[in-house]
């Protein structure tokens, strides 16, 4: 007798979930979902885990699967608590011989999952692999010997066939005849909206169904033809695929999207650019499985390599650098853009990285968790694997990058039509004129506990750049 609870985390659909096909295995099952109450609590970086965009997206997703399962005679028990302890009284109660999860890499989630196998040393748990194009067993190398750079990996991999996206889930075992004793989370239905600013071109929508119509909606354009040409852009909905939210969440796989740059090769060109699409999705394999393992050395200060960064914590930098009140106008568009629609460019996140490490000296795992609290499309390999890229401590063979923030400005936005977008010029900008460090860091206001800048920046943003003055 197979008592399954599905642990869902970061693959919140039905096609293509090879978890949940074997969840489909059980006699009776209960799908989770936990909204940890971490996430919401500022942390030593002065960051939230999980900023307001994410969240509205996240819930609708939520929504969605729901939806999704409902139609399966099952549900998703959305729980708000302490993810291990909810686990463990959920294992407890309805006597549970099986969990299942998909495997992620992170030093929390694998703790915690080995703390719940001690708790409960009867419990089989299956961590399924399918996060990644390729599965662990068809790396032609052991995790500890993964190519030092990504152009090695990439040479290594160009051989190994990636293997097809399975479809729906048919049919699920029934539910556990009992209420879970723990505290179910309501979802406001009215989260299921657009997130970001739909105005600006932003029109993400959390969920499978959003992610599969978005998805066919790319490639049926003549977008994938250029990618390469266009994927710098600072700006434009169409210059890149943006599905990064939907594919971090495990709304698509990252499979399905490698299947539908395959079929748009075959059935309508193959190129230059579609190849670099693939590359792309390569680079995001490559993340996770260095994060599968350096473990937590992916957020420690001297990284992969080992050598701290001349670098620091200057809070009024970090805060300027946050609220897009430094010298220099098109990170602070950049940032503004950041802020108020949860997404920025690929080049743009390169140029505010660059910047906050090599202008300003900021201890560069400030600048990553702030993506992590501001992105609507956070992954933690992705994320803290970029910045050490940039702050010279990962993968980088070249030993870090610094982007000529003039030279990038004439390149990206000579006519300076990104800038006049996200520039608040209705208030005043003297900022940009300014030194950086009006006082000297060691006078800095600031204090350890929970008025932090995160909150500072809040508070800031409501009042100094109202959502109508962007332009
Ligand atoms: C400092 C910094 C932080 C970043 N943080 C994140 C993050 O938290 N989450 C995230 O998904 N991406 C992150 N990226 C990578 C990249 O900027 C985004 O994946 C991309 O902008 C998302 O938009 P898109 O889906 O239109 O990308 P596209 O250009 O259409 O690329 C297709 C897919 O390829 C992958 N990809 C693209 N660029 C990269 C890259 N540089 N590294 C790894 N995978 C990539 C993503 O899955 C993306 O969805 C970061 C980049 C930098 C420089």
């Amino acid at each position: 007798m197979k008592r399954t609870l599905y642990w869902v985390t970061k693959d919140l659909r039905i096609a293509d979930n090879a978890a949940l096909q074997l969840a489909s295995q059980s006699n009776e099952l209960i799908c989770v979902y936990i909204i940890d109450k971490k996430w919401f609590q500022i942390n030593k970086f002065q960051s939230k885990p999980l900023g307001e965009k994410r969240w509205q997206f996240l819930q609708a997703s939520l929504n969605d699967l729901n939806q999704s399962l409902s139609t399966l005679e099952q549900k998703l028990y959305i729980v708000y608590g302490d993810t291990l302890s909810t686990l463990g009284s959920l294992c407890e109660q309805f006597k549970i011989t099986d969990l299942i999860t998909t495997k992620v890499p992170g030093t929390d989630e694998n703790s915690l999952l080995s703390k719940l196998h001690t708790l409960n040393p009867e419990l089989t748990i299956n961590q399924v692999d399918q996060f990644t194009l390729f599965t662990e067993n068809a790396l032609p190398f052991e995790i500890n010997n993964l190519p030092a750079s990504y152009s090695k990996f990439r040479k290594v991999m160009s051989s190994i066939a990636i293997q097809q996206p399975s479809s729906a889930v048919k049919a699920l075992p029934c539910m556990f005849q009992a209420t879970p004793s723990v505290t179910l989370y309501q979802l406001e239905p009215s989260q299921a909206s657009t997130i970001g600013r739909p105005e600006q071109g932003h029109i993400f929508k959390g969920g499978e169904q959003q992610g599969l119509k978005h998805l066919k909606q790319y490639f049926a354009s003549e977008n994938p033809s250029v990618y390469k040409e266009v994927r710098n852009s600072l700006d434009g909905w169409e210059n890149s695929t943006k599905l990064s939210p939907w594919i971090n969440y495990g709304c698509l796989s990252v499979r399905q999207v490698m299947q539908h740059i395959k079929h748009y090769e075959q059935t309508v060109e193959s190129n230059k650019s579609t190849e670099s699409l693939y590359l792309e999705l390569l680079w995001r394999d490559y993340f996770q499985w260095v994060h599968f393992k350096v473990d937590a050395k992916m957020y420690q200060f001297k990284g992969l390599v080992g050598s701290a960064p001349l670098t620091t914590f200057y809070p009024e930098r970090f805060k300027k650098w946050c609220l897009g009140k430094t010298p220099y106008p098109l990170v602070n568009a950049c940032m503004n853009e950041l802020r108020h629609s949860g997404y920025l460019s690929n080049r743009g996140r390169q140029i505010v990285a660059s910047c906050l490490v090599n202008e300003l000296s900021v201890d560069w795992r400030y600048g990553a968790a702030w993506f992590e609290e501001q992105l609507i499309d956070y992954d933690a390999a992705i994320n803290w694997g970029n910045w050490q890229y940039i702050a010279g401590v990962g993968v980088d063979p070249r030993g870090g990058r610094h982007f000529n923030i003039k030279k990038q400005t004439n390149t990206h936005d000579l006519n300076g039509d990104y800038q006049a977008k996200w520039l608040d010029k209705s208030s005043n900008t003297a900022y940009l004129d300014q030194i950086l460090d009006s006082v000297d860091a060691s006078d800095w206001p600031i204090s350890s506990d929970s008025a932090t800048i995160s909150s500072a920046v809040n508070a800031l943003t409501t009042s100094s750049f109202s959502r109508n003055n962007v332009k």
